[in-house]
């Protein structure tokens, strides 16, 4: 699995780094939160080491972030042995698993095995269409190995599109199903949001519009 250990104790994220690698994973280490957050938007990680202190923005602060823009598989977070508080708000924040410190390497091993097998047993849950991927569980969209960052709005459009290939929706099809609790919507905001999403899915073009319909996704071959 790909890892990244986030640990300000440089001895302590060597050892790991050191174990997980003997385990035959592959980690990486960063020091604080922000680089975390930096390294996780770069590419997707299948599993997170998480010490909840560090310096700058704590461990919370990075899970909160990580879970609020659907990045990141598994969280294992580190906490202070005895920190019964830590471990519950580290849980209700969404990290999958808890490790108090200090603890014998074998067991952080172990640990991280069995996340790694609860995440495998996990059925993929994707929709794809050409070379663009949309994770129905992270939310991730990637177009081959490129990563797309989206809002919230343009996840939902493009998922309605990518559920059904092919299909032509008209615009005012497309407003219903994204804008669904608004009362007041606006068709050409779906232009808009066309738009946007055309410029990030990039070339060859996948969204394609029916003249006097309305829009399609779908691969050229
Ligand atoms: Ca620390």
């Amino acid at each position: 699995m790909r890892i990244l250990i986030v640990e300000d104790e440089t001895p302590v994220a060597r050892q790991i780094a050191s174990a997980l690698t003997e385990a035959g994973h592959d980690p990486k280490t960063v020091r604080d939160g922000e680089a975390a957050l930096d390294e996780v938007k770069k590419t997707p990680f299948d599993l997170i080491v998480l010490d909840i202190g560090l310096p700058g923005i704590d461990g919370f602060q990075v899970l909160k972030r990580l879970r609020a823009q659907h990045l990141a598989g598994r969280v294992l977070l580190l906490t202070a042995r005895g920190a019964v508080d830590d471990r519950v708000t580290g849980l209700q924040l969404g990290a999958d698993d808890y490790l108090p410190k200090p603890f014998a390497m074998r067991e952080l091993v172990a640990r991280v095995s069995a996340l790694g097998r609860r995440y495998a047993e996990e059925p993929v849950m994707s929709l794809r269409v050409g070379d663009v991927t949309l994770d129905l569980a992270s939310h991730n969209v990637h177009r081959g190995t490129q990563r797309i960052e989206l809002s919230p709005r343009e996840l939902m459009l493009l998922k309605v599109l990518m559920r059904e290939p092919g299909r032509v929706f008209t615009r005012t099809e497309l407003c219903e199903r994204v804008w669904e609790h608004e009362h007041e919507y606006d068709t050409k905001l779906v232009e808009v949001f066309i738009g946007r999403l055309r410029k990030k899915i990039g070339d060859p073009p996948l969204i394609h519009t029916v003249r006097h319909v309305g829009y399609t996704i779908q691969s050229g071959n």
